[in-house]
């Protein structure tokens, strides 16, 4: 199974872009994930590859065949809601088998594939419940179900998780992966969470204003933002940027931030923006830059510290230790770990070794 979106614009009749220069391809057996903020085009997407919306500009194919025109129900794929909206007066069986009795298929082979997806999602002995006689997970486990008994091409999750508490929603993303890879199943799945997009995806892509910012494997796009937006967006507590100049062989902020860089060709006194993830750094008593922590937070295994360093920046930093506001420490930049970005084209500078 192979999808391939080609150059899809979406303009709403009310005149909103939804979405735009799409160009866009999953391939067999990946889990991908649309990960950005909420209004950025991910639903409408989903929505263009399920055929519930039709495209202004663009082409939408399947396995090399033009689907663009073709309805839903053509498309043979399965799509998963936040609001799973089950038939509340049926049970799990007939839920279960609803799609496929409209779909002619005869009782036996309905029954054979009912099963499957029970045993598959644990709903054997939940088979003659009514929605309402369920749990949480379990509905929405039932919803998984209704997706799978079809055995379609491609599977479509919107948000699936995001009216369950914490707890339940770790719980049903390992569920979710699992299920993935169990049936093989070719995947697209929309969040605003990142740490569901970084747990879940083979590949995410990164959509800003309706617009795909950038794509890559999970640790790829943390470890090597190939952008401003992809930087500042990937990540909790998010990395640090700061504007600066590299200046032979240093970078040097306007606040008078000074430390050693490696591997950085660009021209005297040519402008960046440094980046360094909060977990980048080091605390000690001298052999740093000087700085001064204002604030903490609690983050359970770890702290986060706001620190101001001696020219006036502010920055972040995950420490272990116990620490207390207004302490003078030492901070140590993992200099191998920092990345640099051009401030006019947003993009990463690649730094030779
Ligand atoms: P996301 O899923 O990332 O939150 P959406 O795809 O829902 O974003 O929305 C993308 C943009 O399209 C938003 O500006 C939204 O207001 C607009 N939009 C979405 N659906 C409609 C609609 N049915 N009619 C008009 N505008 C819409």
């Amino acid at each position: 199974m192979k999808l391939q979106l080609a150059d899809i614009r979406k303009i709403y009749p009310n005149g909103a872009v939804g979405v735009e220069n799409i160009d866009f391809g999953v391939s067999d057996g990946q889990m991908t994930v649309l990960l950005g903020p909420s209004g950025c085009g991910k639903s409408t997407l989903l929505r263009l590859i399920s055929g519930l919306e039709t495209p202004t500009d663009g082409r939408i194919f399947i396995d090399g065949r033009d689907i663009t025109s073709w309805e839903p129900k053509r498309r043979d794929v399965a799509m998963v809601f936040q609001n799973y909206a089950l038939y509340p007066h049926m049970t799990v069986l007939q839920n279960l088998e609803f799609g496929l009795k409209s779909r002619k298929i005869p009782q036996p082979e309905r029954m054979e594939s009912v099963n499957w997806a029970a045993d598959l999602l644990g709903l054997r002995e939940y088979l003659g419940r009514k929605p309402r006689e369920l749990s949480g997970g379990q509905r929405q486990r039932v919803a998984l179900g209704r997706a799978i008994v079809r055995k379609p091409k491609l599977y479509l999750f919107d948000e699936p998780l995001s009216n369950l508490d914490s707890e339940l929603r770790m719980k049903m993303r390992g569920e979710i992966l699992s299920l993935h890879r169990r049936v093989n199943g070719t995947s697209i799945y929309v969040t605003h969470d990142q740490v569901e997009a970084m747990s879940l995806a083979d590949t995410i892509f990164i959509m800003k204003s309706g617009k795909i910012i950038s794509s890559g494997a999970p640790n790829e796009l943390y470890n090597n933002p190939p952008d401003l937006f992809t930087a500042g967006f990937l990540g909790f507590p998010a990395m640090n940027l700061i504007e600066g100049q590299i200046e032979e062989g240093r970078f040097v902020s306007g606040l008078g931030l000074d430390v050693a860089v490696r591997g950085m060709t660009a021209d005297d006194s040519k402008s960046v923006v440094m980046g360094i993830r909060p977990e980048d750094m080091t605390i000690g008593d001298s052999g740093g830059v000087s700085a001064e922590i204002k604030s903490l937070e609690n983050l359970g295994r770890s702290i986060l510290l706001y620190v101001r360093m001696t020219g006036g920046e502010n920055l972040k930093i995950v420490a272990k230790n116990s620490y207390h506001i207004g302490e003078l420490i030492s901070v140590r930049f993992h200099e191998e770990r920092m990345v640099f970005f051009d401030p006019g084209s947003k993009k990463r500078i690649e730094r030779v070794s």
